[in-house]
């Protein structure tokens, strides 16, 4: 039966409505007809350019969430993409109260032994049929404490990618910026590491616990100086970690950077513990989210200084996605929040493999130095990864078995968020993205923008015009 997608959203503009279907990603002029077909809650009985609009995902005939699950499904098939995670180290040179892998004081580094068994299993991960690209994030820790492992490593994943006749991986680091030096930012890129993600979280640059923009001086922080130097080398795209103590601080976070040419900047809320999933079940409970216990972690979670996902997104909103039609970055990152996923992260998608300093395979990054949530050990290769039962949850994870997402209006944008909570302490509250929280305003955004001229002039007056 044809039948409304509950994924329709809509924008008035001069030249009429537009549409924007979510499962699909597509924005279309409607002429009246169909708009207002599509906004009415009668029965379809007929309507014109019926296979357009059912193309286009603004109609559907059957069970448009069965459509979502089997491209979830399919994906996870998909073999052609391999996603390395590597930690040389969970050492790192701050401490920030919010870090979800707790104190680093005792990080472990990668042995050299380990790192010759990671590169054994890379290997026979690039091996298995199929395979054409990988990529690797270096992550930690700090993984510049381990600079000599990540350029190591880096140059023997190349000279894997050349002996099986792979492209050279795409390679990143994640890092908090201090060790980037400019000679560290050269090494980096002639290894083939063309992208450096760092974060601040503060205005002013204070010890080993506020990663700032500026120091007590008012020049640019040991970290700033860095990344205008390692611009030369490396795409550099800079996070600001958001949380009650720092929001107010954000403005003028942004505008210091700017004065320093530094504009590709996006934000993430801080959430270390995820307290607010409200867990029904501390079995394996690898943070103490339940309350119950008395360990010093739970009074960490007590003192959490992140911000409600609602209150997030609305910071966001108004941080990152209002009047931006002069910023293209910020726009391009408004646009990607409309761009239908196939899933939330690698974790789910079963492609990502996370290797910690001890040699444990997880799946997802919160899991790296938790020998509980890890599949296997790169010592341990003849016990299979995937047949373990934490690869198993993986692998049977689903986000539509949850009704706040199986009917959610977001679904396509969010794909159930970070599944880590749900795998592993079984949260009772959905990781809802910020999207759900601000859609509408995307929409109208992003649908007050797309320029139809052309589209339009290829128009009849009662199809609707795709422009995705
Ligand atoms: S499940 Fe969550 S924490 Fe884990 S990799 Fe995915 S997004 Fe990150
Ligand atoms: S996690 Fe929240 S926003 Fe995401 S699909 Fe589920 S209910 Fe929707």
């Amino acid at each position: 039966m044809l039948q409304r997608s509950q994924f329709n959203y809509f924008v008035k503009r001069e030249d009429g409505i537009l549409g924007y279907n979510a499962r699909t990603g597509i924005f279309a002029l409607l002429s009246d007809h169909i708009a207002g077909t599509l906004q009415s809650s009668d029965p379809i009985k007929s309507v014109k350019s019926e296979k357009e609009l059912t193309n286009m995902g603004f109609l559907h005939n059957g069970d448009e969430i069965d459509q979502i699950i089997s491209i979830f499904e399919d994906e996870r098939h998909q073999a052609s993409r391999v996603s390395l995670t590597i930690l040389p180290t969970l050492a790192c040179n701050f401490s920030c109260d919010y870090c979800f892998q707790g104190d680093h004081s005792h990080g472990q580094f990668m042995s050299p032994n380990t790192q010759e068994a990671s590169l054994r299993y890379v290997r026979s991960l690039l091996e298995e049929e199929g395979r054409s690209t990988f990529d690797c994030t270096w992550f930690g820790g700090e993984p510049l404490l381990a600079k000599e492992t990540v350029i190591n490593m880096s140059r023997q994943l190349n000279a894997l990618a050349e002996n099986l006749g792979l492209p050279c991986p795409d390679m990143k680091i994640i890092t908090n910026g201090t060790l980037l030096t400019p000679s560290t930012s050269k090494d980096l890129s002639e290894v083939g590491v063309s992208f450096a993600q760092i974060s601040f979280d503060s205005l002013v640059f204070k010890g080993k616990h506020k990663r700032g923009v500026m120091d007590v001086n008012g020049d640019p922080s040991i970290i700033l100086k860095n990344i205008i130097d390692a611009n030369k080398y490396l795409t550099i795209r800079v996070r600001i970690n958001v949380s009650t103590e720092n929001l107010s601080e954000v403005p003028e976070i942004i505008s210091y950077l700017g004065k320093y040419g530094i504009e590709n900047i996006y934000a993430e809320r801080v959430f270390a513990h995820e307290n607010e999933f409200a867990s029904n079940d501390d079995s394996g409970c690898t943070v103490g989210s339940c309350g119950d216990c008395r360990s010093e972690d739970v009074s960490r979670i007590k003192e959490s200084s992140s911000l409600s996902r609602a209150d997030y997104a609305s910071f966001e909103k108004e941080h990152f996605l209002e009047n931006i039609s002069d910023n293209p970055v910020k726009f391009k990152d408004l646009v990607k929040k409309l761009v239908p996923k196939k899933h939330f992260c690698g974790a789910t998608l079963g492609n990502m493999h996370v290797i910690d300093p001890a040699g444990f395979i997880s799946r997802c990054w919160h899991s790296a130095g938790s020998p509980a949530e890890a599949m296997a050990n790169v010592h341990k290769l003849h016990l299979s990864d995937n047949a373990s039962d934490i690869a198993r949850r993986w692998r049977e994870f689903t986000p539509f078995a949850y009704p706040a997402c199986h009917d959610c209006k977001v679904l396509p944008l969010c794909m159930g968020g970070c599944s880590h909570p749900r795998v592993f302490m079984n949260a009772a509250e959905p990781p809802c993205d910020s999207i759900k929280h601000h859609i509408q305003f995307c929409v109208d955004q992003v649908g007050s923008a797309i320029d139809l001229r052309l589209q339009n002039s290829a128009n009849t007056s009662e199809k609707a015009t795709g422009a995705k």
